[in-house]
C-alpha cells in the first residue's frame, strides 16, 4: 500500500508519525513511502534520513496524500487537506474528536477513514500501539525536569565542606501514566518524593516507586476506580476531604506536579489560590492539566505565571513536543504496531473491521461516522 507522512501544520507541533526507522520497516515490508519535505526537521530527522530509508519525497501535504491509501500524522492536518484524499484511504493521528467534531464530520463528507489513536482501546494486546502512554510517559519525565529547571535551587540532598542542602519536596497529584514517570524521575533527582491519587490501586504502585502515598482513604476512594481503570468524578464531599489534606501538605513542598484528569470531563481543580498562598516564595506548580481546564487555580495554558507571592505555575501546552525527537521514535512505533491492522497478507490496505482496536479507533467509514462513542 502507498503510505504518506505529513508534515504537521498545527501550531507548534514539532512531532512526526513516522521516523527513518519505521520507515525502513515499511518499504522492507513492501510498502510505498512518501514523506513531506521537512516533516521531521524539528525532531531532528532530515529528509535525507528518509530518503535513505526508502523514501520519496513530496512537496506539500496535499500532494503527498493524493494517491495514499492511508496517511500518517500525528494531530490529523487540517479538514481541507481530507478533500484531497483518495476516497476510501485512510488517516491517522490524535484527532481529538470529542472537542473537534467538525474534523470528524469534514472527514465523513470526504469519504475518508478517519483512525484517532487516542480512542484505541486500552487492552493488553494494544499496549505496543498506546499513543497515550507512550506520549504522557515523557510529559510526566519533562514535567519534573522543567520544574527543577525552574525552581533555583537543588533537588537532591548534599552534604558538602560548606554545608548541608535539605533535600527538595517533590508532590506528585495523579498517578496515571505521566504521573508514575514523574514520580520516578523526581526520586531520580534525589527529591522527597509524595504522591496522591483517588485510585486505590495506584498507592502499591507509588509504594513500588519509592514515594509517599497521600490520600484520603475512605469507603468513596476504595470505589473511586471505573471498570475501564480509569477515576470516577469525585463527590464534593470527598473533594472538600481531600482540599483540606492537601492544604496542609502543599504548604512544604517546593515542587508540585499536577496530572489529575477525568475522562470526559474537565480536570479537577486540586491546587486552589488559597493553597498556593501558604507556599514558599520559589516553589513551582506544574500544571500538566491545563489543556483540560487544569488542576491549578490561576494556572494559564501555554504560560508561567508568577503569584504575587513569588510562586510560579508552569501551564506549558503539549509537552511531548517539547522532546520531539523521543516522543516522535515512540509515536512512531505506536503506529507501526497499528499498521499491521489495516494491511492484508499480500500488503494491500485493508482494515480488519471486526477488529475492536479498529471498531475503537475508527471514527467514519464510507461518508458515516461510525464511532459507538461518538454515536453515543
Ligand atoms: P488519566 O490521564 O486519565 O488521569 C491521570 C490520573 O489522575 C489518574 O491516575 C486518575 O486516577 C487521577 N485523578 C483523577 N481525578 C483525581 C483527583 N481528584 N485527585 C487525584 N488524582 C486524580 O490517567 P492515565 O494516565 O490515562 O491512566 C489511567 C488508567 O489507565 C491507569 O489505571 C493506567 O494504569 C491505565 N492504563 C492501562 C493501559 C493498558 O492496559 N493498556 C495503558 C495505559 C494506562
Amino acid at each position: 500500500m502507498k503510505i504518506a507522512v505529513l508534515k504537521e501544520v498545527a501550531g507548534a507541533e514539532a512531532r512526526v508519525a513516522a521516523t527513518p526507522d519505521t520507515v525502513k520497516a515499511y518499504v522492507a515490508a513492501g510498502h510505498d513511502v512518501v514523506v513531506v519535505k521537512g516533516a521531521g526537521d524539528k525532531a531532528t530527522f532530515a529528509d535525507a534520513l528518509y530518503k535513505e530509508a526508502g523514501a520519496t519525497t513530496a512537496t506539500t501535504n496535499a500532494t503527498a496524500v493524493k494517491t495514499a491509501d492511508i496517511v500518517l500524522s500525528v494531530t490529523g492536518g487540517d479538514t481541507k487537506l481530507l478533500t484531497a484524499m483518495k476516497k476510501g484511504a485512510a488517516i491517522t493521528g490524535l484527532l481529538n474528536p470529542t472537542d473537534n467534531p467538525k474534523y470528524v464530520a469534514a472527514a465523513a463528507k470526504a469519504g475518508v477513514t478517519a483512525f484517532a489513536l487516542e480512542y484505541i482501546p486500552r487492552i493488553s494486546r494494544a499496549q505496543s500501539m498506546d499513543v497515550l502512554s507512550s506520549q504522557s510517559n515523557l510529559s510526566g519525565y519533562r514535567a519534573v525536569v522543567e520544574g527543577a529547571g525552574i525552581y533555583g535551587r537543588a533537588l537532591p540532598m548534599m552534604m558538602t565542606a560548606a554545608g548541608t542542602i535539605a533535600p527538595a519536596k517533590i508532590f506528585i497529584m495523579g498517578v496515571g501514566v505521566a504521573g508514575l514517570q514523574a514520580i520516578a524521575t523526581a526520586r531520580r533527582l534525589g527529591a522527597v518524593t509524595t504522591a496522591t491519587d483517588v485510585r486505590p490501586a495506584t498507592k502499591e504502585q507509588v509504594a513500588s516507586l519509592g514515594a509517599k502515598f497521600i490520600a484520603v482513604e475512605n469507603e468513596e476512594f476504595k470505589a473511586a476506580e471505573t471498570a475501564g481503570g480509569y477515576a470516577k468524578q469525585m463527590s464534593a464531599e470527598y473533594q472538600a476531604l481531600q482540599a483540606e489534606l492537601t492544604a496542609s501538605h502543599i504548604a512544604k513542598q517546593d515542587i508540585v506536579v499536577t496530572t489529575a484528569l477525568i475522562p470526559g470531563r474537565d480536570a479537577p481543580i486540586l491546587v486552589t489560590k488559597k493553597m498556593i498562598d501558604t507556599m514558599r516564595p520559589g516553589s513551582v506548580l506544574v500544571d500538566l492539566a491545563v489543556e483540560r481546564g487544569g488542576n491549578v487555580e490561576g494556572a494559564k495554558p501555554g504560560e508561567i505565571v508568577t503569584t504575587k507571592n513569588g510562586v510560579q505555575i508552569v501551564g506549558h501546552l503539549n509537552w511531548p513536543s517539547r522532546m520531539a525527537s523521543d516522543a516522535s521514535n515512540m509515536f512512531a512505533r505506536n503506529l507501526k504496531a497499528f499498521l499491521p491492522l489495516v494491511t492484508a497478507e499480500d500488503g494491500s490496505f485493508a482494515p480488519d473491521w471486526v477488529d475492536e482496536v479498529i471498531q475503537g479507533a475508527a471514527l467514519t467509514r464510507d461518508g458515516a461516522i461510525v464511532n459507538a462513542r461518538l454515536k453515543g
